[in-house]
């Protein structure tokens, strides 16, 4: 017989950790929502029984707010496991406590992992295990994912309960007028409304009707006939509670969760968090907190723009143009390899990808620090922090999160959207989070910082990253009021304690994320290379070119070049590098590359005469705010859900880069020169 067992717990709670250490699976541990939305699925070891391990994405409660929310309360409902394995953050076990008990109300044999039990014996709290068994009515183990101790006793609880032990009682948590109150109701859901949602745990089912839950309440044929019946039962826990229902049934629960706290936990020694106090004075100092997180950033930029730049890029360039292109050339004529696939090979394929691979030692530092900032714990904070302003905007504090990760790849970024809950945020998120320039394009600012800004390149990148702030802040303001209308939410924000990067995590994501850019290198960017090669070489009547100008590609840039000119760069080149660019922005430097391969001079030379200074920036600001590239655009319409949204998203997304870059090239133009 074969078992299925749901892990469930909030986010950053250690789940994929004890996912991974109860499976063995090798998976990528991160540290933000979103990471985990995803199904994962393996095989329990260290068991005599067939056991499946399902791992629901991290959720806070059993509230239809979240996508993640409803994921994981469907599964629990409809495919009813055996066993729930609950992970409890044990170190911040008042909030966690919040969900399990909700879950007590899924009428599912549960099991608590009380997790990070190395931090709470550091912190000097002692928890009695057996005393919140007989409050909560399931037992409860002791375990640290991280140190892997306690997983051996848990994997035996979890396998005793699923094949003889699973029978549990769960306590009522409601106060005795509260219970009464519920039992009327699931008595005249039972007599009068029997084919209501009988399937349904008979506690769920009561408290998610009289809490009027929007997706519970879709779930049935006709709600309308129910609702009366509703509203005199929520009259009645209003007038107990002098509260409004939601808000009274949240603070029953936390008043449950209070006194059993008391009772199950002591401290033995004085509290050894003043440190992190300390540290949250200062980081999260009403008006010091934002300079800091600026002046982290800058640092961030710096240290892997133009440090590591300056390191790598000479070294990877001479690599690839005088090792690389002259042996394979030498190579490939020695073997009698006709000049046209030597051509292909060193014009198109190296030149193309070579230009993209440069930046990878960049990216890596980039994708390092912030992996970083995002384990310590630093970057929950600052959303906390950002809550207050960005609400001004029209959206919430979690919108950050996203924006921060799109500051490696708008995918994961947009993807990230999926764990706000209010729709109307969700959405627009995810239609701002490409303005934040994302890791593929900035090669594009280092290059024109390099041949035009040389004395101030940060200066350069720091005030793209400005502008794109402001488009950010004021299209959510305007948005919100228009396109993306409606009510905000009311969400605070967690703040997990600090807690020290563990190394490997951090080189777990970088490669992650690196991975990504390489297989994007090896697989589109490869084909687009030598399809740009092809377009680049051959004329409308497949002949090859005598001069770059006749190729297909340069009559197609030629034709939609005009529409450039106003903005400083109605060269057909440029065009043609923003058309690659839709299929992945590293193509635009590759482009570039590729089209002016055969000039004396190389690149650098090469665009010196396309630009000027005035039109690289306009040029830049275009890349920085245009439509994504396609990857992008194909996860922005699956999060917006619609085609209307989407194409409304691009038109906004183009028409605002080309009006930016149109203004900063007229008025730029007119100053400079
Ligand atoms: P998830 O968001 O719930 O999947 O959480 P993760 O498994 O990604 O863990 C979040 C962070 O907590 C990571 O940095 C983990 O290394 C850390 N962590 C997980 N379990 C433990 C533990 O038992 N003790 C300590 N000290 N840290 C842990």
């Amino acid at each position: 017989m074969k078992f299925k067992v749901a892990l469930a717990g909030n986010p950053n709670s250690g789940k994929t950790t004890l996912f991974n250490c109860l499976t063995g699976s090798n998976l990528y541990v991160g540290n933000w929502p979103g990471v985990t939305v995803e199904k994962k699925e393996g095989d329990l070891k260290n068991t005599s029984e067939k056991i499946t391990l399902v791992d629901l994405p991290g959720i806070y409660s059993l509230a239809p707010y979240s996508m993640d929310e409803i994921v994981s309360r469907n599964f629990l409902l409809e495919e009813r496991p055996d066993l729930i394995i609950n992970i409890i953050d044990a170190s911040n076990i008042e909030r966690n406590l919040y969900l399990t008990t909700q879950l007590m109300e899924l009428d599912c044999p549960m099991v608590g992992a009380l997790n990070m039990m190395d931090v709470v014996q550091k912190k000097g709290v002692e928890i009695d295990v057996d005393a919140l068994e007989k409050l909560f009515g399931f037992p409860f183990v002791e375990i640290s994912a991280q140190q892997e101790t306690g997983i051996d006793d848990l994997i035996k609880m979890v396998g005793r309960i699923v094949k003889n032990d699973k029978k549990q009682e769960f306590p009522k948590i409601f106060p005795e007028q509260i219970n009464e109150i519920f039992k009327e109701f699931e008595n005249l859901l039972q007599n009068k409304f029997p084919n209501v949602l009988p399937d349904y745990p008979r506690i769920f089912r009561a408290v998610k009707l009289i809490e009027k839950d929007d997706e519970v309440l879709s779930k049935i044929d006709d709600c309308s006939i129910l609702l009366e019946d509703i509203e005199k039962t929520r009259k009645k826990i209003e007038v107990f509670s002098g509260n409004d229902v939601d808000s009274a049934i949240a603070d029953y629960r936390y008043r449950f969760i209070t006194a059993t706290i008391n009772m199950a936990t002591r401290k033995t020694k004085e509290n050894t968090q003043q440190f992190q106090e300390q540290l949250d004075k200062v980081l999260m100092n009403r008006y010091a907190a934002l300079p800091i997180f600026f002046l982290f950033m800058f640092i961030i930029y710096y240290v892997s723009i133009t440090l590591v730049g300056q390191v790598t890029i000479g070294g990877i360039t001479w690599f690839i143009k005088d090792v690389l292109i002259v042996n394979i050339a030498a190579g490939l004529g020695s073997i009698g390899a006709a000049d046209w696939i030597i051509a292909l090979i060193n014009d198109g394929i190296i030149t193309g990808v070579g230009a993209v691979l440069t930046f990878v030692p960049q990216l890596m530092a980039l994708f390092f620090f912030i992996s970083i900032l995002e384990d310590s714990g630093y970057m929950a904070r600052v959303a906390f922090i950002m809550d207050r302003i960005f609400r001004h905007f029209g959206l919430s504090g979690k919108s950050f999160i996203p924006m921060v990760v799109g500051l490696g790849c708008s995918v994961p970024g947009i993807m990230a959207t999926r764990t706000l809950e209010n729709e109307r945020e969700r959405k627009l998120t995810a239609v701002l989070t490409p303005f934040i320039s994302c890791g593929a394009k900035m090669p594009i600012y280092i290059l024109m910082a390099s041949v035009f800004f040389t004395t101030n390149q940060t200066l350069l990148v720091f005030s793209l990253y400005l502008i794109s702030l402001i488009v950010v802040f004021s299209s959510g303001f305007i948005l919100s009021k228009t396109w993306f209308k409606g009510a905000d939410s009311g969400y605070l924000l967690e703040i997990p304690p600090f807690r020290l990067p563990k190394i490997k995590n951090t080189l777990t994501q970088v490669w992650e994320r690196i991975k990504e850019f390489l297989v994007r290198a090896g697989t589109i960017i490869f084909a687009a290379s030598v399809v740009l090669w092809f377009l680049q070489n051959f004329t409308l009547g497949f002949q090859m070119v005598q001069s770059a100008d006749e190729s297909i590609l340069a009559t197609f840039g030629k034709v939609i070049a005009p529409i450039f000119v106003p903005l400083g760069f109605g060269n057909w080149m440029a065009s043609v590098a923003l058309l690659t660019g839709i299929a992945a922005k590293e193509m635009i430097i590759s482009t570039l590359s590729v089209l002016t391969a055969g000039q004396a001079g190389g690149l650098t030379l090469a665009i010196s005469q396309i630009f000027t200074p005035v039109s690289a920036y306009s040029f830049v600001i275009f890349i920085l705010l245009a439509s994504p590239c396609m990857a992008a655009l194909a996860t922005m319409r699956k999060e917006l859900g619609n085609w209307r949204d989407f194409f409304f998203a691009v038109v906004y997304q183009l028409g605002l880069a080309y009006m930016i870059s149109l203004i900063i090239y007229q008025v730029g133009s007119r100053i400079f020169i």
